[in-house]
């Protein structure tokens, strides 16, 4: 893995760009503070450029190097930071004019986190610079958690794979913006993510914004409605009565926890059931999952992916967030 390291500082230093893991989904990462670099991330992924990257910072301390940390959040930012970060929290700042437009998207603001992988650590550290690096697929489709993955979605684009297994988390960082108010400052969560509304509650008011994702744009930029898609349309229902099965068409489903008695397994002859939990019900065992079931479920080739709705709850939040986004695809080519 030594080699595999100072080859991915050496491509980054150059000016390339390199698919890297972190904890969350792996990144498609290039110096942040090199516009020619980050175009070529744009580029790969096909990504329009009104979506902005995330900056990942190599240290705590390196975030006052993209961000400013205006004073009346001060406190709400710096403990934020000591709790969860290296880690998959994502913080919206107003940004440091050192950080390219590209990056931003022409904004005023910057995304940032610190990962807590360890060879993205040992990348990011050796390379002593922000790296930015949004998730290694093409644009609005499924995140890869696994190296095979981004070989399926950017084979033959980019110079190097840096192989680190599985992601730990599997679903992308929670990105949050914060806000002055009293008695406590407002925390408005941007995407959902693996850091879930329970544990930012002490730190601040929480305010959601995912289940307004279908019908009006979020105030994340790039957080739009299509996205995460597989290439076979994807249903979510919110009931078993919801499922009416059209003649020859031909269904797979994606489940739970592959339970009977949560009223979608037998609801119908599958082409295919997959289960994100066969844990029986695990949260953070299905976001492991999730991205790499979905993969699965789209090589089979059916008509349509039929998802049982998860309880929105920890990371159920997210699951679902993610679902309606894949979902979107579908309701809108219609
Ligand atoms: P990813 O594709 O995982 O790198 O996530 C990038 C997402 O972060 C974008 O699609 C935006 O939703 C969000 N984001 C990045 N920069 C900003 C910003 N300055 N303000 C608000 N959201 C941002
Ligand atoms: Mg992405």
């Amino acid at each position: 893995m030594h080699r595999a390291v100072s080859e991915a500082v050496r491509l980054l230093t150059a000016g390339d760009i390199v698919a890297l893991p972190t904890e969350t989904v792996y990144g498609l990462a290039a110096d942040a503070l090199n516009a020619d670099a980050v175009a070529k991330v744009f580029e790969a992924k096909e990504r329009p450029s009104f979506d902005p990257l995330i900056v990942h910072v190599p240290s705590k301390q390196a975030l006052h190097d993209v961000a400013e940390v205006p004073e009346s959040i001060k406190k709400p930012v710096i403990q934020l930071i000591e709790r969860f970060w290296p880690g998959p929290l994502t913080i919206v700042l107003p940004k440091k004019p050192c950080v390219p437009d590209i990056v931003t998207s022409g904004m005023p603001t910057v995304a940032v986190r610190m990962s807590s992988h360890p060879i993205f650590k040992r990348i990011s550290q050796s390379l002593g610079r922000p790296i930015a690096a949004p998730s290694a697929n093409r644009f609005g489709s499924i995140s890869p958690t696994s190296a095979s993955a981004v070989k399926a979605e950017l084979d033959g684009r980019i110079p190097l794979i840096i192989d680190g297994g599985a992601c730990l988390h599997g679903l992308e960082s929670t990105i949050i913006k914060i806000e002055p108010a009293e008695p406590k400052p407002l925390i408005i969560i941007l995407r959902p993510g693996p850091i879930v509304p329970d544990d930012l509650k002490q730190y601040g008011r929480i305010q959601r914004t995912d289940k307004r994702i279908i019908d009006q744009p979020a105030e994340a930029p790039g957080q739009i409605a299509s996205h995460y898609a597989p290439r076979t349309p994807l249903r979510l229902l919110q009931s078993p009565r919801d499922f009416i099965p059209e003649h020859g068409k031909r269904y797979a489903l994606l489940s739970y926890r592959g339970e009977p008695r949560d009223g979608y397994v037998d609801l119908h002859d599958w082409e295919q059931v997959m289960v994100l939990s066969p844990g029986n019900g695990k949260l953070p065992e299905a976001a492991v999952r999730f991205f790499y079931v979905l993969r699965e479920l789209d090589k089979l080739g059916v008509d349509e992916i039929i998802a049982e709705p998860l309880h929105e709850h920890g990371m159920g939040i997210a699951m679902m967030d993610r679902l309606r986004r894949a979902a979107a695809r579908t309701t809108f080519s219609r």
